[in-house]
């Protein structure tokens, strides 16, 4: 029938794809023989191309699992490495090339690995067939190789050569069989001989005579015996490189030379099999019959395996259906979702606060700057007749002095580029936002996708961001000559500024207990303090600047005493500014040039405000519009199947559960198929009974 070695390798590579299954193992032919017994020559002349790796220093160093694929109508000739992704390779020594890389690959302090390299041949010329060719045994081990070597050989082959393989021992016809390595190693696993072909090459090299009494060897009788080849590469190859069937009419015209030239040795009537062509028929042959004999049991272990894939789909998973598409298509859905939460979330208000915010601090530090600058005890002094908090403020209104540092301040405030600012403000806190929307979202465990998602987003930020921030700098351009205060907004601002500074205090405050609780204690920093304080005012000298340590504190310890004073010093000032800002003279926007600060967050409030007209305008709306579809764009159907694979894959959990429905699904057509090829065993059988 022979459509069954072709149908079983078509099996066996979507078996492959299952991967992980030790258990499933579809018979092949396992090539094993001594170093330099001709086994290269013996596998290129089945497959009718030089392609192995050669030389003397240990070439094949892992098992390849070659597979031949009979293409009956076409002419190309190619081979295959399904594991590297390299396809339709149709130069051999190119495939040569790449299998002496992937063997020297393994170092030598190791020379053998078990990790099987795939290799499928397609040709017109070869037939179906599976075939592994192991490293050859070796006789004595070579200097830098190491000294288990033989062991790790040995060890590597024994794992291939059992059931239900069949063995395909390779014995050169000058060496004595009962030396041979190859049905050594055989007999110790097939002891009855019953899957085992004995191959003996080289029979160029034997007398005639000699030569048929090997190959009718009752010694070690084998059930599928022995076969005879000549199967050396011609030396004239020149000659023969023109076709692709050339190696192999080459070796046949040779070996048809050799063999009839002695016909009553190796002839018909003489009853031995020789003859490479023979031999690739039994082998044809045997893996056939074996294939069919190990259908119902590899079927069974199919079986078996789906059994347990269908289990735990069941028990891990409920049954749930998914697959990479459905999976990015849902988490995709749901991150836009969530996005559409956030966006009716954040909008005007939202941007205003964040801006005042940020215009507070700049506030704060220009006070700071220009108002208060001074250690407390000169602020006070610096109000001439006051001694006392509860007078303040008492600077004078017409005063020059002060009209300059209030009109200095605000220039100050108004041309700190607040544009910038401001759309800087508002696009880190919509690009964090997001990133705490991807960590809250399926795509947390999935680099690809999150890098996607950010760089969507500061795509869209980023673009925008020169006009956006010009923008807004034009619009608040009025202001940088003057700003006109309502009373209204003055109460408010009034308001507002005092929640500023008691926060002010407030963080000043607890800073102030943190630095006690870690020095241990109030007493013992009040000590500390008092030491600085007088220190500073020269009432006690220390040596050096003190960081060594002095007054019997250790340096650390002076060093949180400067910090607390400073904390200390702050709080005060804050106070006086809270107290003035609560002042009867604060009341009114009449009264800006004692009251720098309220008249400062007043400003602070208008310019955030206009700002943010702008910025809803440029930067959110667009914002809002734009990033779903640049999220389609980047994480839609543009991507690739395989790259949606990668994507999904890339949280372990999806990874199993695509797994295992992927492993059923090829069970499930690899059982399909078995059942049919049975059926199919069934008639044929019939069929032939009744022949
Ligand atoms: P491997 O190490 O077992 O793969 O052996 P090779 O196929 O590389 O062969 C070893 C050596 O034996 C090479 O020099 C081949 O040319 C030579 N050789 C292989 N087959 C034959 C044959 O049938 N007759 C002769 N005379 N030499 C052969």
């Amino acid at each position: 029938m022979m459509v069954l070695t072709k149908k079983m390798i078509e099996i066996r590579s979507i078996l492959q794809r299952v991967g992980q299954s030790s258990t499933l193992t579809l018979p092949s032919i396992v090539v094993i023989g001594s170093q330099s017994s001709g086994k290269s020559s013996v596998l290129e002349a089945i497959v009718g191309h030089e392609f192995l790796p050669k030389g003397t220093n240990m070439v094949t160093r892992r098992p390849i699992e070659l597979t031949l694929v009979n293409t009956p109508s076409s002419k190309e000739e190619y081979g295959e490495f399904p594991d590297l992704g390299l396809r339709r390779i149709s130069d051999f020594s190119s495939i040569q090339r790449t299998l002496t890389e992937l063997n020297m690959a393994v170092p030598d302090s190791e020379c053998v690995s078990d990790d099987p390299i795939h290799l499928t041949v397609y040709s017109p010329n070869v037939p179906d067939l599976s075939l592994i060719d192991l490293p050859g045994y070796i006789q004595v081990v070579g200097q830098n190789q190491p000294l288990q070597l033989k062991q790790k050989i040995t060890e590597l082959c024994d794992k291939y050569i059992q059931a239900p393989n069949v063995i395909l021992a390779i014995s050169a016809a000058d060496v004595d069989l009962a030396n041979s390595t190859a049905l050594r190693a055989s007999r110790r696993v097939d002891p009855r001989g019953e899957r085992t072909i004995g191959v003996i090459t080289k029979m160029d090299l034997i007398d005639p005579i000699r030569g048929a009494s090997i190959l009718n060897d009752q010694q070690y009788p084998l059930r599928l015996g022995y076969v005879g080849v000549v199967s050396r590469a011609p030396q004239s190859q020149g000659l023969f490189k023109k076709g692709p069937t050339n190696l192999l009419s080459a070796i046949a015209k040779q070996e048809n030379a050799f063999f009839s030239s002695h016909p009553l040795e190796y002839g018909n009537e003489a009853g031995v099999n020789v003859g490479t062509t023979t031999l690739r028929k039994k082998l044809m042959h045997v893996l056939e019959q074996t294939m069919s004999s190990s259908l119902q049991s590899t079927s069974d272990a199919i079986r078996q395996e789906l059994e347990e894939a269908t289990y735990e789909f069941k028990v891990q998973y409920n049954d749930r259906p998914l697959s990479a598409e459905s999976y990015l298509a849902e988490s995709l859905d749901a991150f836009k979702h969530s996005f559409k939460q956030f966006a009716e979330e954040f909008g005007r208000p939202q941007m205003q606060e964040l801006l005042k915010h940020e215009l507070d601090q700049k506030v704060l530090d220009l006070l700071a700057a220009r108002y208060w600058n001074k250690p407390i005890g000169d602020l006070v002094a610096a109000k001439p007749g006051l001694d006392n908090l509860a007078d303040l403020p008492k600077a004078e209104p017409d005063s020059l002095y002060w009209h300059r540092q209030l009109d200095a301040s605000t220039s100050a405030l108004t041309k700190l580029g607040v544009g910038r600012l401001a759309t800087t403000a508002v696009s880190s806190s919509i690009q964090g936002h997001i990133d705490s929307l991807v960590s809250n979202s399926t795509f947390a465990s999935h680099p690809f996708a999150r890098e996607a998602i950010m760089e969507a987003a500061s795509t869209i930020l980023n673009e925008r961001f020169y006009s956006t921030s010009d923008q807004v700098e034009n619009c608040i351009k009025p202001y940088k000559f003057d700003i006109d205060i309502e009373e209204r907004e003055w109460s408010q601002g009034r308001e507002h500024v005092g929640g500023v500074l008691k926060k002010e205090l407030q963080d000043c405050e607890t800073a102030l207990k943190n630095l006690e609780s870690n020095v241990g204690g109030r007493r013992k920093l009040k000590e500390v303090m008092t030491f600085v304080d007088k220190a500073r005012k020269g009432d006690i000298v220390v040596e050096g600047d003190g960081r060594s340590g002095a007054g019997g504190f250790s340096a650390a310890l002076l060093g949180k005493g400067r910090e607390a004073v400073f904390l200390r010093d702050r709080a005060d000032i804050i106070k006086m500014r809270l107290f003035a800002v609560k002042s009867k003279q604060c009341a009114t926007s009449k009264n800006k040039y004692y009251c720098p600060e309220v008249f400062l967050d007043a400003a602070a409030t208008k310019l955030a405000s206009t700002a943010v007209l702008f910025l809803n305008v440029e930067l959110l709306s667009e914002f809002y519009y734009n990033f779903p579809r640049e999220l389609d764009l980047r994480l839609g159907r543009h991507l690739s199947e395989a790259e949606i694979e990668k994507f999904a894959k890339e949280d372990p959990k999806i990874r199993r559960h695509l797994e295992v429905i992927r492993r059923k699904e090829l069970l499930e057509l690899v059982l399909g198929k078995m059942d049919s090829l049975r059926q199919l065993e069934g008639l044929e059988r019939d069929r032939q009974a009744a022949g």
